[in-house]
């Protein structure tokens, strides 16, 4: 196993692996911005290296930097958490090149599935069912229309470089084709710096079903469930649970084993979520995550697995510490992304939080680089907290849910709890009845 790792990241998920890492009797190399000089992260890590100034690109995105800290630090692996460099091929490359391990998935990987056009064409050619579209890069409007017509309006034109919800228009009907077209690509290009576009059937009430995997890099791979992701604002995720109230056994055995094989038979290593949109007992895959995802706690509550030490034990060349067999899907996990935003008009709100209590008691774990007298940066995604509940059953998670945010404080700053404790009072909600759409009518109600 590694003796010394370097966190390539910031906030919660910084601490994440900081802990996986300590458990394991590794020791951590932090590295930060100067806005993050005083996180916590930054305290806890056996080492700190400031890596630049506090915008991304020149602290947390700066290749350069990182690695002369981490060839400093003597580091034997790098691990990229989520956003940043996670999904960087050419960062993991870079590693390798340095002689440090990269924990995470092998750069082919990594850039196969960075390309959603590429990874659509891989995941069917390994069996997995596709969102009805194109076949390949829509290259012109003429392009466009043909398959718009062989599909049915409406369509949804995607940028291949997509991600983060961010690279996808919606055309209702033939009229708005062109302008719809053209629109996607020019924001492709400017979000992106690459205009290549594909076109799906938009689906009209799916739901966002996504399943865990984990590979060995030597053929062996399984599942660890599915997890529901379908409430979302700006097709941004804001609560996931696991089961997905929606699916039967038969279903999440049968998907999840035909993701585990895809897995095996690329010979995927590490982490990785299979995201399909779900609709009338049909999967469709959209998009491969080759990383940890922000809400791999949910997973962990009902496997009682280390998501970040299979990571750290795949990268080190051990097997993963599970089979399929010794899987075990116990209880039910819901996750609530705790935003510092304000929870009517999601402005972001950083500042100063003068009070923090996180909730605790049986079943409830807090996923936060917060403290009391910390500052969140205005800098950095608003993500702050994830509050995480498990129990017996859905029903007492709610209640356990309820009690939790109940409980929470994170003053005077505005939070997303709010909306989360909204959500509890909702009938379709409660009742685990809802799609992608369900989550913006109800806000649009006001
Ligand atoms: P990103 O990489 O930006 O996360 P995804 O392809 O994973 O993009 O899609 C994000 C979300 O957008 C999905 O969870 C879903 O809500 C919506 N979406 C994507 N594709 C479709 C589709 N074909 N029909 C309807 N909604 C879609």
């Amino acid at each position: 196993m590694f003796k010394k790792i370097l966190i390539a990241n910031r906030g919660e998920i910084a601490l994440r692996i900081h802990r996986a890492a300590r458990d394991l009797g590794i020791r951590t190399v932090a590295v930060h911005s100067t806005a993050d000089a005083t996180a916590k992260h930054v305290r806890l890590a056996d080492e700190a290296i400031c890596i630049g100034p506090p915008a991304a690109a020149e602290s947390y995105l700066n290749i350069p930097n990182i690695i002369a800290a981490a060839e400093l630090a003597q580091a034997d692996a790098i691990h990229p958490g989520y956003g940043f460099l996670s999904e960087n091929a050419r960062f993991a490359e870079i590693v390798e090149e340095h002689r440090m391990a990269w924990i995470g998935p092998a750069p082919e990987h990594i850039r196969t599935m960075g390309d959603k056009v590429e990874a659509k064409r891989t995941a069917g050619a390994l069996g997995l069912p596709l969102v009805p579209g194109s076949d390949g890069p829509v290259n012109s409007v003429e392009e466009a229309r043909a398959v718009a017509e062989e599909f049915g309006y409406p369509v949804l034109v995607k940028a291949a470089a997509g991600g983060g919800g961010r690279g996808m228009k919606v055309v209702p009907d033939a009229a708005s084709l062109e302008n719809g077209f053209r629109q996607a690509r020019a924001e492709a290009k400017a979000a992106f710096g690459y205009d290549v576009v594909y076109i799906e059937k938009y689906l009209g009430n799916p739901r966002h079903i996504e399943f865990q995997v984990f590979g060995d890099g030597k053929g062996n791979a399984i599942h660890l469930g599915e997890r529901d992701c379908s409430l979302q604002r700006r097709h941004q995720k804001v609560l996931e649970e696991a089961p997905s109230p929606a699916l039967s056994a038969a279903d999440r055995k049968r998907m999840g084993e035909r993701c585990a094989k895809a897995m095996a038979d690329m010979r995927y290593r590490g982490a990785g979520t299979i995201e399909f949109l779900w609709e009338n007992g049909e999967f469709y895959f959209i998009e491969m995550n080759t990383r940890l995802q922000v809400e791999h706690p949910v997973t962990e509550m009902l496997t009682g697995l280390d998501l970040v030490r299979e990571q750290l034990r795949v990268a080190a060349g051990l097997p993963l510490s599970v089979t399929q067999e010794q899987v075990v899907l116990k209880g039910h996990a819901i996750e609530c992304r705790i935003n510092a935003e304000d929870p009517a008009s999601f402005a972001p709100s950083p500042g100063l939080v003068s009070d923090y209590h996180a909730p605790g008691g049986p079943g409830v774990r807090v996923d936060s680089a917060l403290y009391s007298g910390y500052r969140v940066p205005p800098y950095y995604d608003s993500l702050i907290a994830k509050l995480i509940v498990h129990a017996d059953t859905r029903e007492d998670a709610l209640l356990r849910l309820a009690r939790a945010l109940e409980e929470m404080v994170v003053s005077p700053i505005k939070t997303t709890i709010p909306l989360h404790q909204r959500l509890l009072r909702e009938p379709d909600f409660i009742a685990g009845n809802y799609s992608i759409k369900w989550l913006e009518e109800l806000l649009a109600k006001g």
